[in-house]
């Protein structure tokens, strides 16, 4: 293991500050690692720089309120944009390409992906109203291209979405094999099998460096294939007497097409309910994917088909509150209600962070007598990330001298790390921020640049630490107390102080009788101001502030927010 005195380097603003060497090939991930989500991988050699992937992750409970979507800070790359080669996206997950149309007026190079991938992605560009400015280059699985001096191969790989790449990236005579996110599914239902064939030729050919994903690193033995997944959903489904309903990752195309297949083989028609599920199997379909999907019942003809010849794919498997499943556990779905001994079934695994929201609909289905099937049940997902055994066999394969983890959190990571050790290949820690020199002989962290997270806010992207986000937090946490008072040019009162609270129960005192006590309270607090106090709003302010604050939390034992207005006739 190389490379932890890096912890203590001061990071550079800016890429153009860091101390390159030519002819050295650099590994800057700025988003993906240490986290699972908002992958932003940059690679640098010669002046030049390469992005591999532009993905988003989303909030969780330490986010302020209101921010749903965050993308990577990309700050340090302004100095540098001239300077690169084109932007690759290795598959079309939201953490490796949903952030494409929120960051690509930063950097503003060309775009390469396979044709599912380009589809995705053309769809997020158009709703941005910026298709017409970005040159997206469609690139065949199994290409080669050169973007400056890095000489790239798309090697095909399998996952849980369409045309998994993973890229071989050369430049200053050295060899990446940057994984993206993989799997060895020997039977993947959609899409190109796995080239073991050209895995092997490449370790001999000389593979120096991986760049792999750590999601299940710390899992023994093999993610599983969605053939298997597909027996255990049509044992499933086969032996339910009613209608069910189905949630799975929109984008995983091959469970839908097991569910299509499905759907036949059980005699049920399928109904799709929410947007996202729509778009990917138009997605797929037009990228030559679910040949043989169904045509789907409109949702108003669903009254004329026997409940038991019913199939639902509904989105939001996460629990999502506006997502169709969620509607449909609260009764709330303007298109169908789902009736006792009616079956749903989550073919997914909970995220952590989403246990809660997901528990919540288990009950809610539960009360309605509907039957609730997750994967703790029977074997209906399978993770599109390697475990142990699928490493250990990319490894033998591949050869690589250094296994450099991302795509996971620490422990993640450190668990990837150990299992190259124990296999007696390097391995290097890295976190985001990281400047990577890929030297065979030692990867070496020579410096760090700055990093970061962006919010989504509206349309602009605010960095989390942001003072706006901060006061967001404080107003949801404590409410908001707004006073005006209003001074005749004495800096007498004019008209009675106004006190309003927004979010702040009053507890067991009457609201009337608080606004009246208060306003008493600023009348005094004012009488006992100094001439100087009185004619400066700053001062007049905090002197209001900090008193009417000390009130605040004896009388109601909280500490809104609180905004003073000082109007001047
Ligand atoms: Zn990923
Ligand atoms: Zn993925």
């Amino acid at each position: 293991m190389t490379g932890y005195l890096y912890s203590i380097l001061k990071p550079f603003a800016n890429f153009s500050q860091v101390p390159f060497i030519d002819g050295q090939l650099y590994f800057i991930p700025l988003g993906g690692s240490g986290e699972i989500g908002m992958n932003f991988n940059v690679y640098c050699c010669d002046g030049q720089y390469l992005i591999v992937d532009v993905g988003i992750t989303f909030a969780d409970d330490s986010t302020p309120p209101g921010i749903d979507v965050i993308c990577a800070d990309l700050s340090a790359l302004r100095s540098v944009r001239d300077q690169l080669v084109g932007i690759v996206i290795t598959h079309a997950h939201e953490d490796h390409v949903g952030a494409l149309h929120y960051l690509w007026n930063q950097l503003k190079a060309p775009v390469y992906c396979t044709p599912f991938t380009a589809s995705v992605a053309r769809r997020k560009l158009g709703e941005a109203g910026l298709l017409d400015q970005v040159p997206l280059h469609e690139v065949l699985p199994g290409s080669l291209l050169e973007l400056g001096g890095f000489q790239l191969e798309w090697v095909t790989l399998t996952h849980s979405i369409p045309e998994p790449n993973a890229l071989v990236i050369r430049a200053a005579d050295r060899t990446v094999f940057h994984t993206g996110d993989w799997k060895l599914d020997p039977h993947p239902i959609e899409g190109e099998h796995y080239d073991d064939g050209r895995l092997l030729s490449l370790g001999e050919s000389g593979i120096e460096f991986v760049v792999g994903d750590s999601t299940n690193a710390t899992v023994e033995g093999w993610s599983g294939s969605e053939s298997e997944c597909r027996k255990a959903l049509h044992e499933v489904i086969a032996s339910q007497p009613n209608r069910v309903a189905v949630t799975c990752f929109s984008s995983n195309t091959a469970r839908l097409a097991s569910l299509g297949d499905i759907a036949h083989e059980t005699g049920r028609r399928i109904t799709v309910l929410g947007r996202s599920l729509f778009n990917y199997l138009q997605t797929a379909k037009a990228t030559g994917y679910l040949k043989n999907f169904p045509d789907l019942v409109p949702t108003e003809d669903l009254d004329y088909l026997p409940k038991s010849e019913q199939l639902i794919l509904a989105t939001g498997s996460q629990g999502e509150p506006r997502a169709a499943m969620a509607r449909l556990a609260k009764g709330e779905h303007q298109d169908l209600l789902l009736e006792p001994d009616d079956t749903v079934v989550f073919s997914s695994k909970v995220i952590p962070g989403n246990e809660k929201k997901l528990y919540r609909l288990y009950d809610l289905l539960s009360q309605k007598k509907v039957r609730v099937i997750t994967e703790q049940d029977a074997p209906i997902h399978v993770s599109g990330h390697p475990c142990r055994d699928e490493l250990r066999w990319m490894y033998r394969a591949l050869r690589p001298k250094v296994v450099i983890p991302v795509h996971g959190e620490e422990r993640h990571m450190a668990s990837h790390s150990q299992l190259a050790d124990e296999m007696g290949l390097g391995s290097a820690r890295v976190v985001n921020g990281d400047v990577l020199q890929l030297d065979p002989t030692g990867v070496n962290c020579i410096a760090r640049v700055q990093t970061g997270r962006l919010g989504l806010s509206g349309s602009s992207l605010i960095p989390l630490n942001d003072r706006a986000l901060s006061e967001r937090r404080a107003l949801a946490d404590g409410g908001l107390m707004t006073v005006t008072v209003v001074l005749d040019k004495k800096a007498r009162l004019a008209t009675e102080p106004q006190v309003q609270f927004v979010g702040v129960p009053s507890g067991d005192i009457d609201p009337e009788t608080l606004n009246g006590d208060l306003r008493y309270a600023i009348e005094e607090i004012l009488s006992e101001q100094n001439s100087r106090t009185l004619q400066s709003d700053d001062g007049l302010r905090s002197a209001l502030q900090r008193e009417i604050g000390t009130l605040v939390r004896q009388w109601l034992g909280v500490k809104p927010k609180q905004l003073v207005n000082i109007v001047r006739l």
